[in-house]
C-alpha cells in the first residue's frame, strides 16, 4: 500500500503543472477535460463562455479569458502505475498578463504546452515556450484539434522543430482523422488505445501486423532518446530489447535534463488523448523532489534551500482569489512545513501573521487542511492584504526567496 497522497513522504508522487498555449489552442477545454477525466470536477466537460473551472474568479469569468493563477487539485493513476497527485496551476495564456506567466512558472515544477494541430506553432505559444525555458520548466507537448480537417502532428512536429528549435520526441499517433479519430498508437508501450465515441480508452498489445508497421518508428524514437541518454544508449549498443520501462525511464531522465520534449496528440474537444496525457503528466514532468533548489536572502545572506519539509519555513506567495468567506492567499512552499496556528513573517508586508486556516482547491471548492509540506501548493484563507511575490518564512528567520529568475544554467535544451 502506498502512504497516503498528503503525507510528506509522498512528495515524489506529486505534480505541479501548468498549461500554457496560444490563445485558442484549447487550453481552457483541455484543462477542463482532464479535470473531468480525473474525477475533480463532474460537470459534462463542455465548456461554455468563460464558465471553465479554472476561471470561476468573477472578473475573470466576465472577462472570459484566465488572467491570473489559480491551482486545482486532482488524483490520477496512470494505467501501469501508482496514484499521483497532480496540482494544475492556471498559466494565463494572454501576452498582456506577462508578469502573471513568469510569476506562474515560477511556481509550476512543469508544464504541457498546447498546440493546435491546424495552426502550429503560433506567435504566443513561442513566446511562453520560451519563457518556459528560460526557467528551466521541463515541458511535454500536447498536438489539440486533431479531430480537425488540416490537423496535421507531423507538421506541428517540423514547427516545433523550427521555430521553438525544440528537440520533439512524438510518443505515438493518432490513428483515423477528423470525425474518424479513433485512437493512439503508444511507441513507447507497444500498445495501441482505442477511443470510443465518449472517448473512453482501452488498451492492448501491438497486434504481429501493428508491430511490423510501428516498430521502425518506435526504434526511431528509442535511437532519438538515446542520443539524450547514456544508459539507454548503453543498452542500445549492447542490443538489448528497450522495453516500456527502460524506454521511460530514459524519457524521463532527459525530459527532466531539458534535453527534449515528449509530444502526443488528440483532440481535448472530442475527449480523445487525454488519458495518454495524463499519464505522461506523471512519468515525464517533475515531482517537487526534482527540482533545483531556491536560493533565498536573509539578514545573514545567501541559504539555498531544499525541497525538504525539515528545512526553513519558505512559501512564495504567487496570487490572490477574493471568495465571498474571505482571501485565498495561493502559496507555494519550497521549504520547511506550514500549519494552522503558525505565525509566519511575510517579507513585502514586514510583519509577522497568524494562519488562521489553510485550504487546497479541489475544483472549485475549498478544502480544509490542518498542514502543507515542501513541495505543495496551499491557500491562506482570511488575510486581507497579502503580496503577489512576497515570501513567507519562519519569523526567527525573515527570508526572502529571490524575486522570478532563471534557474541555475544545468539546462541545456539544444
Ligand atoms: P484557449 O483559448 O486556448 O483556452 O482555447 P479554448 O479551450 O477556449 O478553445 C478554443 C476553441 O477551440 C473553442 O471553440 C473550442 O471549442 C475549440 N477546441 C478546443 N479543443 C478542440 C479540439 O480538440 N477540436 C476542435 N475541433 N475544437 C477544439
Amino acid at each position: 500500500m502506498n502512504t497516503p497522497l498528503t503525507s510528506r513522504t509522498s512528495a515524489s508522487r506529486w505534480r505541479n503543472l501548468g498549461i500554457i498555449a496560444h490563445v485558442d489552442a484549447g487550453k481552457t477545454t483541455l484543462t477542463e477535460r482532464l479535470l473531468w477525466k480525473t474525477g475533480a470536477i463532474h460537470r459534462t466537460g463542455e465548456v461554455h463562455d468563460g464558465a471553465a473551472t479554472t476561471d470561476f474568479d468573477p472578473i475573470e469569468r466576465r472577462r472570459g479569458i484566465t488572467i491570473g493563477a489559480a491551482a486545482v487539485q486532482a488524483r490520477w493513476t496512470p494505467h501501469d502505475g501508482a496514484e499521483h497527485r497532480l496540482t494544475v496551476i492556471d498559466t494565463p495564456g494572454h501576452i498582456d498578463f506577462a508578469i502573471e506567466v513568469e510569476r506562474s512558472l515560477r511556481v509550476l515544477d512543469g508544464a504541457v504546452a498546447v498546440f493546435s494541430g491546424v495552426d502550429g506553432v503560433q506567435p504566443q505559444s513561442e513566446t511562453v515556450w520560451r519563457q518556459a525555458r528560460r526557467h528551466g520548466v521541463p515541458l511535454i507537448a500536447f498536438v489539440n484539434k486533431m479531430d480537425r480537417i488540416g490537423a496535421s502532428l507531423d507538421s506541428t512536429l517540423a514547427q516545433m522543430r523550427e521555430k521553438l528549435d525544440a528537440v520533439a520526441w512524438a510518443l505515438g499517433e493518432t490513428v483515423g482523422s477528423e470525425s474518424e479519430l479513433s485512437g493512439w498508437i503508444d511507441y513507447v508501450a507497444r500498445e495501441s488505445v482505442s477511443w470510443d465515441e465518449a472517448g473512453n480508452a482501452s488498451r492492448r498489445a501491438w497486434s504481429d501486423e501493428e508491430t511490423a508497421r510501428f516498430e521502425p518508428a518506435r526504434q526511431r524514437l528509442v535511437e532519438a532518446v538515446a542520443d539524450h541518454d547514456d544508459a539507454l544508449a548503453e543498452a542500445f549498443l549492447d542490443g538489448r530489447s528497450i522495453d516500456a520501462a527502460l524506454l521511460k525511464a530514459a524519457l524521463r531522465r532527459a525530459t527532466l535534463a531539458g534535453a527534449g520534449t515528449p509530444v502526443l496528440a488528440g483532440s481535448a474537444f472530442k475527449n480523445k488523448g487525454v488519458e495518454p496525457l495524463l499519464d505522461a503528466i506523471v512519468d515525464y514532468l517533475p515531482s517537487p523532489l526534482d527540482r533545483p533548489a531556491v536560493r533565498a536572502q536573509s539578514e545573514r545572506g545567501e541559504t539555498e534551500l531544499a525541497p525538504d519539509a525539515d528545512g526553513p519555513l519558505a512559501g512564495l506567495v504567487f496570487k490572490i482569489v477574493q471568495q465571498e468567506h474571505g482571501a485565498q492567499t495561493f502559496v507555494r512552499l519550497y521549504s520547511g512545513t506550514l500549519r494552522v496556528g503558525d505565525t509566519v513573517w511575510a517579507s513585502r508586508r514586514e510583519k509577522a501573521l497568524r494562519v488562521g486556516r489553510l485550504q487546497v482547491v479541489q475544483a472549485d471548492r475549498g478544502q480544509d487542511v490542518e498542514v502543507a509540506y515542501a513541495g505543495e501548493i496551499v491557500a491562506v484563507v482570511g488575510w486581507k492584504d497579502a503580496i503577489s511575490g512576497e515570501t513567507l518564512s519562519d519569523a526567527g528567520e525573515r527570508l526572502a526567496l529571490d524575486s522570478i529568475q532563471a534557474q541555475p544554467a544545468v539546462l541545456s535544451w539544444r
